[in-house]
């Protein structure tokens, strides 16, 4: 049997299932809050509820925790959708919203009003923040504190009903104003909101905090394990509160934390996204340098490779930064398994063959992808005049350049050996044009002598007459700090790579690439791995690079 090591999530619902706490039930869920898309830091989350669901048989539901209408819109409900399918996860029944749950919260907060457990407190945010105290310093009773429940609710009923100012109450839990923990310090339930809702419309006016919402639409939905990131550990003791206030029998929910995803070079913060997006720093949330999974997406990562950097990462209880590197890594690995190699210059010069016929034109059979033996091959032209890239030639060569210069020889991938003879070139010196001359016996697969020859070099290169104009994006990082988030007293953006982005706009590439779809990903020789844009068009082919064939970065 394969040995398998559980994380501490694994091993503790192994335990309640031995136990038959919870009745032997597993259900959890991914509760993203629609203000934004997903990002990869969301990923591991999702591979981690869903995946345990998959793991034990057991369901997952998406639930949007839509509880801030001044944040949230459907078209971020729908993106979440689609990036969730796209990972390759179902949710359980229909999509779950907090907002189905506002009349069935509504109704427990007044409840709470009515067993001494809540209170509607009528000063400002600053008074009640002044109140907090310290860790070490019990904090101050509100002087609404002690209101009679017939006040707290006649007000609560107002500010449901839009009758009052933003700011002008909120309804807080009655707990201990001396906590040691600080979360427990009479916390709010609900704020004032009036703007409407984008599935609730002006119907309410108050919308619960979230540490009042989570807990009891978990327990609503029939949720056993609750999982979030470690800042929620100091809110777990209210999470319990809150659900002790409510609990009925059935299942009672447990929140248990992990750590959240932290990538070098990365911003993962959707108010921070958002403000990238706002300021057209990036072209929207699915620009291929952002972290989005919509971004990945766009870019060429696969969601089998998401899935795989989300398994190798692995889910811990200490904060970490990952290397942004395993998750190009990732991709890499994935792509050079299933992605078809083909020829793409993406710095073209001119290669004329003098000895090879004028008008003469052969198709060269390539094999698609050495790594799988079932994709067989296609055919490619080969004519007089090729392009190859500028760097693959060079004039005056030092001994140990291994690709074209005057008097070398080098093969051309799947074609013939070539010798450089001259070149061709403008006013300012810039070669327009190489010559060379080909071994006629030497062609790749031909069996002859000539074609089993060993040269040192083998470059790509597309015909002329029959190549494809390209554009070609390539991305760097967005950001050039590896924590453009972590430096007091500085704007992330000031660590914006300025160079994030290169177009390309003369590219050429092979003709079988002519009915390439957007996200179709294929390997350029040499060059990396590129996947079809969006923007793409019959006319002008547009790519993005995903990853270089080998990490430039650690050099
Ligand atoms: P952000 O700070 O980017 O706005 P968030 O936590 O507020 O993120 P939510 O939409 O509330 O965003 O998150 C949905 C779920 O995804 C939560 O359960 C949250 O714990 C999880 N999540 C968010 N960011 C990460 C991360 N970087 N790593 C792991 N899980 C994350
Ligand atoms: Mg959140
Ligand atoms: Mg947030």
């Amino acid at each position: 049997e394969e040995y398998k090591s559980l994380n501490f999530i694994e091993s503790m619902i192994e335990e309640e299932i031995k136990e038959g706490k919870h009745g032997g039930v597993v259900h959890t869920r991914f509760p993203p809050e629609p203000n934004g898309y997903l990002h990869i830091g969301h990923a591991k989350s999702i591979c981690l509820n869903f995946g345990l669901a998959q793991q034990y048989q057991a369901k997952c539901n998406l639930r949007f925790d839509d509880t801030n209408p001044s944040k949230e819109d459907q078209e971020y409900v729908d993106a979440i959708k689609e990036d969730v399918q796209w990972l390759g996860f179902e949710w359980d029944g229909e999509p779950k919203y907090t907002s189905d749950y506002f009349d069935q919260l509504y109704a427990w907060a007044v409840k709470m009003i009515k067993n001494g457990k809540a209170y509607v407190d009528e000063q400002s945010a600053e008074e009640i923040a002044k109140q907090k105290g310290t860790p070490t310093e019990a904090g101050t009773a509100s002087p609404f504190r002690d209101r009679p429940v017939e006040e707290s609710l006649a007000i609560f009923e107002k500010m449901k009903n839009g009758e009052m100012a933003e700011g002008s109450a909120v309804l807080r839990a009655k707990i201990d104003m001396a906590n040691a923990n600080m979360h427990m310090r009479d916390p709010l339930m609900y704020r004032i909101i009036n703007k409407p809702h984008h599935r609730t419309g002006s119907k309410w006016h108050i919308y619960p905090m979230y540490d009042y919402a989570h807990g009891q639409s978990d327990y609503l939905e029939g949720i056993t394990n609750s999982l979030c990131t470690l800042e929620f550990e100091v809110h777990r003791p209210l999470y319990e509160w809150f659900l002790e206030q409510v609990y009925e029998g059935g299942i009672k929910p447990n929140q248990r934390e992990f750590a959240r995803l932290n990538l070098s070079y990365t911003i993962m913060s959707k108010r921070k996204l958002l403000q990238l997006v706002e300021e057209n720093i990036v072209t929207g949330w699915d620009d291929p340098r952002m972290p989005t999974v919509s971004g990945l997406r766009r870019r060429g990562y696969t969601p089998e490779s998401i899935r795989n950097f989300c398994k190798t990462i692995g889910i811990g209880k200490r904060d970490n930064v990952i290397d942004v590197a395993l998750l190009e890594f990732a991709v890499r690995q994935h792509l050079n398994k299933i992605d078809d190699r083909v020829m793409a210059v993406l710095n073209p010069v001119k290669l004329v063959i003098d000895n090879y016929p004028e008008g003469q034109e052969e198709w060269l059979t390539a094999e698609n992808n050495p790594e799988d033996e079932n994709s067989g091959t296609r055919q490619v032209p080969f004519s007089k005049v090729l392009y190859i890239e500028r760097e693959d030639f060079m004039e005056d060569a030092p001994r140990k350049f291994f690709r074209l210069s005057v008097g070398k020889e080098v093969r051309l991938k799947n074609a013939y050996i070539i010798k450089g003879e001259s070149v061709v070139k403008d006013a300012e010196g810039n070669i327009t044009e190489i010559h060379c001359t080909y071994d006629t016996d030497s062609k790749s697969g031909s069996g002859t002598e000539a074609s089993l020859r060993k040269v040192k070099g083998t470059i790509h290169w597309v015909s002329e007459a029959h190549a494809l104009d390209a554009e070609v994006r390539l991305y760097d990082r967005l950001f050039n700090d590896e924590a453009p988030d972590g430096h007091k007293g500085t704007d992330f953006k000031e660590f914006l790579n300025p160079n994030s982005l290169t177009v390309i706009s003369n590219a050429k590439v092979e003709p079988s690439l002519k009915t390439a779809k957007p996200l179709q990903s294929v390997q350029f020789q040499r060059m990396g791995y590129f996947c079809v844009d969006k923007d793409s068009t019959a006319d002008r082919l547009v790519f993005n690079r995903t990853v270089a064939l080998r990490d430039s970065w650690s050099k």
